[in-house]
């Protein structure tokens, strides 16, 4: 195909135009964010596909929770700790050093809402449950006395947390403890290891339960909890 040697001109210029627009894009797309520093959260990955937990907590669920409210609490921790002493240290660091601190109380929740979901998604598996063995096994008997009184008031301490919060089992010297907390409080503040959670907020449920937050505790306990990654933080 040939031009009429007329269209050259206003051609050159149109491709010169172009070549310039798409070269600025690029360059525009490559300039880092303006922060002061790199982001100190990072936003792990799931451990598992987003559809892996089904039937019990849908791959919808799933994909709210992990993509929306996970990585909303690391987005605003992140923004939070630009130009703050605190950016760059570790994120535990990070919520111990603001628990008690009223000044700091939105970097405090989001920045325990990302290590409390973090932790809460690792401690879920795709077709995990049964009961767990070993030195964890010994130690339920030891602090609960059986492995269904156990799961009886980890289920009780979740249904009874008024409003949103989580049910924890930790590690108190040498005996396990159940605790419930509101909100973002962790029990990384009360220097007791935190060895299991489990999510009561309505998001980790309520489109697939609605209401039924014991149900869907109870199928967690059941089907999901890895005991191999608790057994683990002993
Ligand atoms: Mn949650």
């Amino acid at each position: 195909m040939r031009f009429p040697a007329w269209c050259s001109v206003p051609l050159l210029v149109l491709c010169c135009w172009m070549v310039a627009t798409l070269t600025g894009a690029a360059l525009a797309e490559e300039k880092p964010a303006v922060t002061d520093e790199q982001p100190t959260v990072a936003k792990e990955p799931l451990p598992y596909p987003q559809d892996a937990l089904e039937p019990v907590i849908s791959s919808f669920t799933l994909g709210f929770h992990h993509g929306k409210h996970y990585a909303g609490y690391v987005a605003k921790a992140n923004e939070l700790l630009q130009g703050s002493p605190l950016a760059g240290k570790p994120l535990a660091e990070i919520v111990q050093a603001t628990a008690a601190d009223p000044a700091q109380k939105a970097l405090f929740n989001n920045a325990a809402q990302a290590w409390n979901h973090a932790f809460y998604f690792r401690c879920l598996k795709p077709k995990a449950g049964g009961k767990p063995t070993g030195k964890l096994a010994k130690l339920i008997d030891e602090s609960f006395g059986s492995f269904e009184a156990f799961t009886g008031k980890l289920l009780e301490a979740g249904k009874g947390q008024f409003g949103s919060g989580w049910a924890w089992v930790v590690l108190d010297g040498d005996k396990l403890q159940i605790v419930a907390t509101a909100n973002a409080e962790t029990p990384l503040t009360t220097g007791k290891k935190p060895v299991l959670v489990l999510d009561v907020w309505e998001h980790a449920y309520y489109l697939d339960y609605q209401n039924r937050r014991a149900d869907h505790l109870q199928q967690v306990i059941n089907q999901l909890v890895d005991w191999e990654f608790v057994a683990s933080n002993l």
